[in-house]
C-alpha cells in the first residue's frame, strides 16, 4: 500500500530519536517518527529518570539515621512503602511521557505509535502494514538488557526493566554485574532495606573507573552491609517450590534470594529491523556501524545513540541526534567530544568522574602527578557516619593541565559537571589553585589540594 513520503523517518522516540526529529523539523524538514513502546525511551521510561527517583528514595534512610546526631528524635521508626514509591514514580513518568509526545506534536513531527521496520533504503513498513517513504531513515532504537542466552534458568531472573515494577520490595536480592546498573541498584535496594549481594565475575567492581574510587566505593558498600562477592559467576538459576531462587556458582557454592537481577550490559536493539537484508553493516555486538556523519553502510540509512557503539549515555544520544539533524538539514557541523564525558554512578556514596583515570594517565601521558584527598564529609562529623569522601586530580606534569577529576562522595556528579567545563577549557592545576575556594564546601578541596601524592614505590 503506498503512503506518504517524508524527508526523514525516525525509528524510536528515545533521547536520540526525539532530539533528531524535533531539530530536523525545526530546520524545515518533513519528519515522521514511529515508537513501538512508550514515548521517551529508556532514559525517561526505564532508565535515568526512574532510577534517580529510586536513588532519592533510598537515601532517606541515611537522612533519618544522620538526623539523630543533629538533635532530632524520630519518635517512631520510619517505615517505607514500596507501592507508594512505585505509584508516585509511575505518575511522574506518565507526566514526562506526555511532555515528550507534546514536544513532538509542537515541533510538527508526525508520530506513529507502532513498531517500524525498514522495507527498503527509502521506505518504512509499520506494524499495521502501512508503508511510508522517506529520503533518509534514522535508526534510534536504543538497546535492551543483555542476559547470557545460555544461562539455564534465565527465565527466573529480572533485569532493570522489571526492577522498576516489582510488586514488592524483595527481602533479599542478588544483583549480577559490576557496572553502572548493578552498582546503582545495589545501593537502591540496600538503602530501601533489602539484604543485598552484588555478584561480580571480576576482582573489583566498576572496571574502567579510577582504582581509588573503585576501592573507596567497595569499602563504603561493605560498611553499609552490601555483600560483594567477586571472582565468581552463576552457572544456573533454580526456582524452588517455595518461590525462592537459588543461583549456583561456578565454584560449587550457591546464593539464594527472593529476586536475582542481571545487570550484565545492554545490547543494541536491531532485531527485526530488516538490516541484514538491506546490507546495513553491524558490529560485534549488533550495533549499527556509522561514520562521523552517523551514516551506515547504506547511504540513506543513519543511526544515533545506544544502537551505535557510542557511549551508552543519554547526553551522548541527544548530542548525536542534534548533530545528525544539523548536519543533514541545516548543513551545520557540530563536533562531539566522545572523550572527556563527565559521568556519574548514582551509588550512595556517589561517584563523579571526568577525564583520565590513573591507569589510563599512566598509559597515555609521559608523566603525571596525582593529588588525592580523603576526608570525612562535614555532615558525617556529628552524625557519626563512618564514611570518607575521596577527591582525586590527575595533572599532566609537562603542561600542568588537569586531565582527570574523580570524586566519591555526596553530590559528586554535580561537582564533576562543573570541573568538566574547566577541563574542557584546558584549565591547569595552577588555575584551579588560583580559583577562590567556596567555603565551607566539599568542592573547595578541588582548588586547595597542594600536596602531590608520593609516586608508587618502584620494586
Ligand atoms: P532509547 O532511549 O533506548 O530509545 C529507543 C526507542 O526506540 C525506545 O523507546 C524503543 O521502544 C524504540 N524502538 C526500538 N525498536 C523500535 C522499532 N522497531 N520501532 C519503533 N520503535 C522502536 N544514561 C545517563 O546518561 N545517565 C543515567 O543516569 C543513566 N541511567 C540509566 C539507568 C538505566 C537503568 C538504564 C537502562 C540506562 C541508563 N542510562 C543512563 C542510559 C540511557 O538511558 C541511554 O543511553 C539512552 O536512553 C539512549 O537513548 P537512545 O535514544 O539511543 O535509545
Ligand atoms: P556495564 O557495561 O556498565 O556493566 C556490565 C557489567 O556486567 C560489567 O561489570 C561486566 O563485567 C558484567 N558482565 C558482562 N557480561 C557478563 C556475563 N556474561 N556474566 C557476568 N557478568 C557480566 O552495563 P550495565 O548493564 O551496568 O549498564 C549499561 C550501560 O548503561 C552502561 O554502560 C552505561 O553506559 C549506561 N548507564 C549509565 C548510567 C549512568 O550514567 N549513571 C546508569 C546506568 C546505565 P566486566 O566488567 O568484567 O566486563
Amino acid at each position: 500500500m503506498a503512503g506518504d513520503h517524508y524527508d526523514l523517518f525516525v525509528i524510536g522516540a528515545g533521547s536520540g530519536g526525539v532530539r533528531a526529529a524535533r531539530i530536523a523539523s525545526g530546520h524545515g524538514a518533513r519528519v515522521a517518527l514511529a515508537e513501538a513502546d512508550r514515548f521517551g525511551g529508556t532514559c525517561v521510561i526505564r532508565g535515568c529518570v526512574p532510577k534517580k527517583l529510586l536513588v532519592y528514595a533510598s537515601r532517606f534512610a541515611d537522612d533519618f539515621e544522620d538526623a539523630r546526631g543533629f538533635g532530632w528524635t524520630l519518635d517512631a521508626a520510619p517505615r517505607f512503602d514500596w507501592s507508594a514509591l512505585i505509584a508516585a514514580k509511575d505518575k511522574e513518568i506518565a507526566r514526562l511521557e506526555g511532555l515528550y509526545r507534546q514536544t513532538l506534536a509542537n515541533a510538527g513531527v508526525t508520530t506513529f505509535a507502532e513498531r517500524a521496520e525498514i522495507a527498503s533504503p527509502t521506505s518504512i513498513r509499520l506494524a499495521s502494514g502501512r508503508e511510508i517513504g522517506a529520503d533518509k531513515i534514522l535508526i534510534a532504537t536504543g538497546g535492551a538488557p543483555y542476559v547470557e542466552p545460555e544461562l539455564a534458568g534465565r527465565e527466573h531472573v529480572i533485569t532493570s526493566d522489571q526492577a522498576f515494577h516489582l510488586a514488592a520490595l524483595p527481602e533479599e536480592i542478588v544483583i549480577v554485574g559490576g557496572g553502572y546498573i548493578a552498582v546503582e541498584f545495589a545501593g537502591i535496594f540496600a538503602g530501601l532495606g533489602a539484604r543485598t549481594t552484588l555478584l561480580y565475575r571480576g576482582d573489583k567492581i566498576l572496571r574502567g573507573f579510577d582504582a581509588d574510587l573503585r576501592d573507596g566505593l567497595s569499602e563504603a558498600y561493605a560498611k553499609r552491609g552490601i555483600r560483594i562477592v567477586t571472582g565468581r559467576n552463576f552457572t544456573r538459576i533454580e526456582k524452588r517450590a517455595d518461590g525462592r531462587l537459588v543461583g549456583h556458582l561456578d565454584d560449587g557454592g550457591t546464593l539464594a534470594a527472593d529476586q536475582i537481577m542481571y545487570a550484565t550490559g545492554r545490547r543494541p536493539k536491531v532485531a527485526g529491523l530488516g538490516l541484514e537484508a538491506l546490507g546495513v553493516k553491524c558490529g560485534w555486538n549488533g550495533h549499527v556501524v556509522v561514520d562521523d556523519e552517523f551514516r551506515s553502510s547504506v547511504p540513506t540509512i543513519f543511526a544515533v545513540g545506544d544502537v551505535t557503539d557510542h557511549p551508552q549515555l543519554t547526553p551522548v544520544a541527544i548530542r548525536d541526534g542534534h548533530a545528525f539533524a544539523d548536519r543533514m538539514f541545516a548543513n551545520k557541523t557540530r563536533d562531539i567530544d566522545y572523550e572527556n564525558i563527565p559521568t556519574a554512578v548514582f551509588s550512595t556514596p556517589e561517584i563523579g568522574t571526568v577525564g583520565l583515570p590513573e591507569h589510563l594517565a599512566a598509559e597515555r601521558t609521559h608523566a603525571y602527578d596525582v593529588y588525592l584527598a580523603r576526608f570525612r564529609p562535614m555532615r558525617a562529623t556529628i552524625s557519626g557516619r563512618d564514611e570518607r569522601t575521596i577527591m582525586k586530580l590527575i595533572v599532566d606534569t609537562e603542561s600542568d593541565r588537569v586531565i582527570g577529576c574523580h570524586v566519591l562522595g555526596p553530590e559528586a556528579g554535580e561537582m564533576v559537571q562543573m570541573a568538566a567545563i574547566a577541563m574542557r577549557l584546558g584549565a591547569t592545576k595552577a588555575q584551579f589553585d588560583a580559583t577562590m575556594p567556596l567555603h565551607p564546601s566539599a568542592a573547595e578541596e578541588l582548588v586547595t589540594m597542594r600536596t602531590k601524592r608520593a609516586p608508587p614505590a618502584t620494586p
